[in-house]
């Protein structure tokens, strides 16, 4: 199969784009001109997650627009720092499912490795936003355990790469990790949970597509896009390299107060998603996490908006409404 060859620059480019991404809040609000009397609050707000956001993905935001359904998923605000009872450090129960460090197993037939705490974006409403990172392996020899696990649990036939980014890591330790795992005959499928190529399109290099499709496993690669202002047109051309490349196109987006809760906005998306060739996988119930209350849309909206995507859209394209409830065999469907 052949690609069409990307630039030398565009290569390496990704990771000059992520140094020189956006890191405080007054960046952000000069950036786009905000008004500077939310500055004080918007500080405040990012002293425990800071300000993260790289200019391909800050481009495609309204100046002046608070409102902004992707300037809301990255602007620190005063809610963050309410406590509301249910919301939580760990809302999902990782730590509880963790079988080596690095790997989480919920489910059964698949793990999750948690690769990397590094992210090209920091995400108000992430539920992983306390993570305790700095816990989890960095250097191969601390990566043995899980690996070694993956290789001799038989009963697995999946690994999902997760953060963090997997992404953010460079494409000679994905290579090399990649390669590893294709060794255990057991193992059929690899998928890539990431938000890279949403945010930075350049991190879809020819390396990757490279170390992804060349082992015996299928690659399924699951996005993260929650609007479809994120798709813009250096996104659908990345994806469709990544389509024709042969891997498997899928994407997760969080159900989001003023991002993506009506009809309209939610279907726009999934047809967007679907005329580029990325079926629309999972919508999820915002999982509770300790900062993120004021994201929250109540369960019987989202129910209320599955029904009327429906009528709108080919069954493909509409997702299955999910929550993940700590201690569950699987995602619940709502
Ligand atoms: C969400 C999740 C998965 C993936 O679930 P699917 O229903 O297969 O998409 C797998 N492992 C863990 C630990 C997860 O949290
Ligand atoms: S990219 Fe994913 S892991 Fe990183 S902050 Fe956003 S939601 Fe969280």
């Amino acid at each position: 199969m052949s690609i069409a060859p990307l630039s030398s620059e565009s290569k390496s480019d990704w990771k000059r784009q992520v140094q020189d991404a956006i890191r405080d809040p007054e960046t952000l609000f000069r950036r786009l001109q905000l008004p500077m009397t939310e500055l004080a609050k918007a500080t405040a707000a990012a002293r425990d997650f800071p300000v993260f956001a790289p200019e391909s993905y800050v481009a495609r935001m309204e100046s002046g627009n608070v409102s902004d359904p992707l300037l809301r998923q990255v602007l620190p605000v005063e809610n963050e720092l309410e406590s509301p009872a249910g919301f939580s450090l760990d809302p999902v129960g990782d730590q509880l499912s963790k079988q080596q460090p690095g790997l989480i197993q919920k489910y059964r037939g698949r793990v999750l490795l948690i690769t990397t705490g590094m992210c090209a974006i920091h995400c108000r409403y992430c539920f992983r936003r306390h993570y305790a990172y700095d816990e989890e392996p960095k250097s191969s020899e601390q990566w043995e355990p899980a690996v070694r696990h993956i290789e001799n649990d038989k009963s697995l036939q999946e690994v999902i790469l997760s953060g963090g980014d997997p992404l953010s890591l460079s494409d000679g330790r994905l290579s090399t990790l990649l390669h590893r795992l294709g060794q255990a005959k057991h193992l059929r499928r690899i998928r890539v949970h990431t938000r890279l190529p949403i945010v930075i399109p350049d991190r879809v290099t020819e390396d990757l597509i490279e170390w992804l499709t060349s082992t015996n496993m299928i690659p399924y690669l699951v996005l993260h896009a929650n609007h479809a202002n994120e798709l813009s047109n250096e996104v659908v051309a990345k994806v469709d390299l990544l389509r024709r490349a042969g891997i498997i196109l899928l994407n997760q987006a969080v159900l989001l107060r003023g991002v993506n809760d009506s009809v309209d906005a939610m279907a726009e998306l999934c047809e967007k998603l679907s005329n580029i060739g990325v079926l629309p996988y999972y919508l999820n119930q915002l999982d509770r996490v300790k900062g993120a209350a004021h994201f929250e849309v109540p369960v019987e909206t989202g129910k209320q908006l599955i029904r009327e995507l429906q009528t709108r859209l080919p069954g493909y394209a509409v997702p299955r409404f999910v929550q993940e409830i700590a201690g569950a065999e699987h995602k619940v469907t709502l």
